[in-house]
């Protein structure tokens, strides 16, 4: 079923708890931890709970959750101190996804190039 855990997945098993993460932040529907190979000082995942493929997914099939995960992107990058800070969604493999759970990544601390690479 649509949203249902994958069991293949690795964010789902980060969010059941099955695997540890260094959690920043927790709500009913989302979960924010660091990422495991920083690309910025601060380098911070923001997952939905549910299990959906990429973030337009999850904004297609559970619009209030997708806001979920915009507004914690703003609480993370406001608890990190982030003046400047990029949210991204890497969509699809030749864009660089490699965990096919939707997933913000919240990146500051240092300064960033237009257009990215
Ligand atoms: P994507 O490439 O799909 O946009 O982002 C996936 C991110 O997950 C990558 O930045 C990668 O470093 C991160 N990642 C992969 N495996 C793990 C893990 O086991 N724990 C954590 N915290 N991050 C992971
Ligand atoms: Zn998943």
């Amino acid at each position: 079923m649509v949203g249902e855990p994958q069991d293949d997945c690795l964010f789902c098993k980060i969010a059941a708890g099955q695997i540890p993460a260094d959690v920043v932040r927790e709500t009913e529907t989302t979960l924010a931890f660091r990422d495991i190979s920083p690309q910025a000082p601060t380098h911070v995942l923001v997952i939905p709970k549910v299990h959906h493929p990429d973030a337009a997914s999850l904004a297609a099939a559970e619009p209030a959750i997708a806001a979920d995960l915009l507004r914690e992107a703003g609480q993370v990058a406001g608890e990190e101190k982030l003046k400047s800070y990029r949210i991204v969604f890497n969509t699809g493999s030749g864009a660089g996804q490699t965990v096919f759970h939707a997933h913000a990544h919240v990146l500051g601390g240092r300064g960033m190039q237009w257009p990215p690479g």
